[in-house]
């Protein structure tokens, strides 16, 4: 519970601990539930899932605590469990806008996998920055990945398939591909990762296992928005949620769960190599209202 304590801090502080003053031993009436929607909109629950907390907390009735402990569990109650194949390499392409910690994510999730005793690759498919492929070998060294890499500028489906073919042949156990995330050329950026995407269906037809989307807790609504776009364009298969100790606006993982429809897999809490862990919708509605 450590982790999330941490990351939840800011939240607690500014929000949720007054949600749970607000709310404890009480009904609630038409005061504690217009408090409670200022609050949880300040919290970047979203108006929305807002109100529809507030509907649920009113058919529920009773202890006003309680219900809210229920309803927040009815919204995450997703599955967090990766689509892990039988036969490896499991194959993970990571997904977002620049900026919202998918190259740090990236690296984190390698060192979960290489402590699991996991041999991994990670692939620097974000071509267009020269930064972010020196920024995966430093990960690379740092847990012991081999790196896949061309030079800047190159196409990031040959790089994927370099990838795979690589993992393939030597027996690795998982590959860990990093992606473009420039939202200026939306068009050209969402087509970009159709293509790494059928290029490695070309060696494993199954593949990716796992699409996984970066979003940083810090651009609240914002970052929502970022997702629909992501969402229409590619099939992502979970949420990455960086950032959340640097934010008050926690409640974001309640918008994220009701308004996108994805599972959060994990969570980040810091720059820190072990920062990222899977998220626990039981830890967190724990952890937010205790
Ligand atoms: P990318 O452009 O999406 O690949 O983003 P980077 O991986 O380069 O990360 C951008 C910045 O966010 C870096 O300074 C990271 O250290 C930082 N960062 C990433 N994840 C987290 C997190 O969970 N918490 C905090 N506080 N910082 C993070």
């Amino acid at each position: 519970f450590d982790f999330l304590k941490k990351g939840l801090q800011k939240t607690k502080d500014a929000f949720f601990g007054k949600v749970v003053s607000l709310l404890k031993g009480k009904k609630l009436d038409d005061e504690t539930r217009e408090k409670l929607e200022e609050l949880l909109i300040q919290a970047d629950v979203g108006i929305e899932t807002t109100e529809y907390i507030l509907e649920r907390l009113e058919e529920k009735d009773g202890n006003a605590l309680e219900a809210l402990r229920e309803t927040l569990l009815e919204i995450l109650n997703f599955d967090t469990a990766l689509n892990e194949p039988d036969n490896p390499p499991f194959v993970i392409t990571v997904v977002g806008v620049n900026g919202t910690g998918k190259t740090t994510s990236c690296g984190k999730l390698a060192k979960m996998f290489a402590d699991r005793g996991k041999s991994v690759v990670l692939a620097a498919a974000d071509t267009f920055r020269a930064a972010a492929i020196e920024q995966l070998k430093l990960w690379g060294d740092r847990v012991g990945a081999t790196v896949i890499a061309h030079s800047e500028g190159a196409d990031p489906a040959a790089v994927a398939f370099d990838a795979v073919s690589h993992a393939l042949a030597r027996n690795k156990d998982v590959v860990i591909i990093d992606t473009a995330g420039r939202l200026h050329t939306k068009k050209n950026l969402m087509e970009e990762l159709r293509k790494v995407h059928r290029v490695i269906k070309k060696k494993i037809p199954e593949a990716p296992h796992e699409v996984l989307l970066v979003i940083d807790a810090t651009t609240g609504q914002n970052g929502l928005v970022q997702a629909k776009v992501f969402k229409d364009a590619v099939d992502v298969t979970g949420i990455i949620l960086t950032k959340l100790d640097g934010t008050a606006k926690g409640g974001i993982v309640l918008a994220i769960a009701k308004e996108l429809g994805i599972p959060i897999k994990f969570v980040g809490v810091g720059e820190k190599e072990d920062d990222l862990k899977p998220f626990d919708p039981n830890a967190f509605v724990e952890v937010l209202l205790s």
